[in-house]
């Protein structure tokens, strides 16, 4: 099933993977379905192959990855130790302050430490091996390749969690990063028992009650800037007594579909004096460019940031910045892909 050619450092990886035996597989803060279905995928692949696995996020998976998390325990960190693991595993993310309060016990861990991730890095690596592609639409695709490369037992759970790393990630493909692996990947997913059709309804037709007044809210809220190029919207604490907008994603694929617009600001107050930045794009602007001087950082058209501050004044600051990107010269343009 592998015809996949690997470089030296992705080689080291699997021999990591090979050799160890106690794994710890880490997801992001808020794991989104990438890193939910990755940690699935490649904890079920692993333990197929006798090994010890044990899935520990700093949150749990959402409601709607209950098809997933009612046949793999994902275990939440409390702050306790962490289990005795050989090598912690990272999917999805390549900065260790993206695992939120496990941060300090993972850096402080003995173990070794592999990233498997499709983000783009600029620091120092810090990691003992990697197993990185850029150019992949997904971190499930990665471990797919891995699970292949490792001849590591394939059943149905594996396919979903895959396709659930897939369908996330590409937007349902139809985002710039869908691509012929990704394509192919889903029609063999498919085959071992993946449904896209009870799959959608899991994901996306179980939205709460409470989310189209949420949505409202937050809606009232929306300013176009630079001649309707930017969209920027926000979400105060109580979202000004409405109910809470949980989930940006469907207010910024709405915004995103407005004909002028190409740059989504969509900024949510989480604690007084801290806003969570999501940006999306859907020309060549660069929104982790944008993010990354918040201090937080993305792919090319869909980034985030955690930023402190107060409301009003974050989405000022953010405006400016962006404003600043849109109507420079071409300053905003990625040369890449998403
Ligand atoms: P979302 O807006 O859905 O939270 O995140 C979109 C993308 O931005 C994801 O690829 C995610 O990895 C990245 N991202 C979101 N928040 C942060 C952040 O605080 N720091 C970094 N480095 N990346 C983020
Ligand atoms: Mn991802």
């Amino acid at each position: 099933m592998s015809s996949w050619k690997f470089d030296a450092e992705q080689e080291r990886a699997l021999q990591l993977l090979r050799t160890s035996r106690r794994f710890l597989l880490v997801g992001h803060v808020r794991p989104d379905g990438d890193c939910l279905g990755s940690q699935a995928a490649l904890a079920r692949g692993l333990e197929g192959l006798g090994k010890q696995v044990v899935i520990l996020n700093a949150d749990p998976p959402a409601a709607v990855f209950d098809y997933l998390a009612r046949e793999l325990p994902f275990a939440v960190h409390g702050g306790g130790p962490l289990p005795e693991h050989d090598v912690a595993v990272l999917l999805d993310f390549n900065e260790l302050t993206r695992t939120g309060s496990m941060a300090a016990a993972l850096a402080r861990a003995p173990s070794r430490k592999l990233v498997i991730d499709h983000h783009p890095y600029a620091g120092t690596p810090w990691w003992d091996a990697c197993f990185v592609d850029v150019s992949a639409a997904a971190t499930g695709v990665l471990v797919w390749r891995i699970l292949a490369a490792l001849d590591a037992p394939v059943d149905a759970l594996v396919a979903r969690a895959v396709f659930t790393s897939l369908v996330t990630d590409t937007g349902w493909f139809r985002y710039s990063n869908t691509d012929p692996e990704t394509l192919a990947l889903a029609a063999e997913l498919v085959g071992r028992g993946a449904d896209p059709a009870t799959l959608y309804g899991r994901l996306f037709q179980r939205r709460p009650p409470g989310e189209p007044r949420a949505l409202a809210a937050v809606l009232a809220r929306l300013e176009y800037h630079a001649g309707g190029r930017l969209a920027v919207a926000d979400q105060p604490l109580g979202n000004g007594g409405a109910p809470a907008l949980d989930d940006g994603d469907p207010l910024l694929d709405l915004l995103r579909a407005v004909e002028p617009v190409e740059v989504v600001l969509y900024l949510r107050e989480t604690e007084p004096g801290q806003c969570k930045l999501s940006a999306r794009s859907k020309t060549g602007f660069d929104v982790n460019r944008l993010a990354r001087q918040f201090g937080g950082g993305g792919h090319v058209k869909a980034a985030g940031a955690t930023i402190a501050g107060t409301l009003p004044e974050v989405r000022a600051r953010l405006v400016r910045a962006a404003v600043a990107m849109l109507e420079g010269d071409g300053a905003g343009q990625a040369g890449g892909r998403a």
